[in-house]
Formats: structure tokens, sequence, C-alpha cells
């Protein structure tokens, strides 16, 4: 994440590079306040949160997600190329996955319409196997 930032032409100072550590960790998803909170903490001040998710979601290492109603804004933090996210809608953990058949399929498609298409969007909600069992995992 941080080499690919750096690949980008992002300049990252170290408690930028200690707060991406933090979110490349994470295993659920990060709300604003969460991350906002634990930003001031290493010293990085919230202009720069922001700059730094745009810049994540530019290269595609940082997904957001908005609640159902709208209010409360999540993101996941990606470390891989092109893959698509489960989410929990009970605990929050996200998985990412990857789907080589359905990308073909996708493509072929658009592509039967007569597109070019340049990116698209799947996310999947649900219960993970914790939360179906009655714990939180
Ligand atoms: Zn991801
Ligand atoms: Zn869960
Ligand atoms: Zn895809």
């Amino acid at each position: 994440m941080v080499d690919a930032l750096r690949a980008a032409g992002y300049r990252l100072t170290p408690d930028r590079a200690a707060l991406l550590s933090y979110l490349a960790q994470r295993e659920t998803l990060v709300s604003i306040g969460d991350l906002v909170e634990q930003a001031r903490e290493l010293g990085v001040s919230r202009p720069t949160v922001f700059r730094l998710l745009e810049a994540l979601t530019a290269q595609g290492m940082a997904v957001r997600f908005t609640e159902e109603n709208g209010s409360r804004t999540f993101y996941t933090f990606c470390t891989r190329s092109h893959h698509h996210h489960i989410v929990c809608t009970g605990c929050g953990r996200v998985e990412q996955v990857e789907t080589p058949h359905l990308e073909l399929e996708l493509r072929d498609v658009a592509e039967h319409k007569g597109y070019e298409v340049h990116r698209h969007n799947l996310e999947l909600f649900g219960l993970c196997p914790g939360c179906r069992a009655g714990r939180p995992a």
C-alpha cells in the first residue's frame, strides 16, 4: 500500500505511513470517525486524512461504503489489484474476493453491447459465518 502510493508520486511522511499500516491491518470496515480519531493519535491532521483517502480511492486502494440510510460512511482498505468485497452487515468484517469468471463475463456482456467499460462496482452484503452462528467474529 505504502509502496504503491509512493510509486504514484504521493509524498508519505512517517506519520502518514503509520496511519496507512494501521489501515492495512484492519479486517473490518472503518468509520470516518474511527479514522479521524486514529489519525489524531498518530499526529495526522484531519485535512490530511481526507487528502489521503482521496489519493487511496483514486488508486483503488480504498473503497467507500455508505449505510443504506446514508447516515454513516465507512472505508475498507485494499492492497490487492482488482477484486470485490463481501461485507458483513452484522460486525463489519470485510473479505476480499476475486471473481475471474465473472470478470470475463462482465466484459463479454459489455462488449456485446458495444461498450468499452472502464470500471465496475460489485459488493456483496450479508452475514459472516460468525454472525450467522450468533457470535460476532
Ligand atoms: Zn478490497
Ligand atoms: Zn459478522
Ligand atoms: Zn470485478
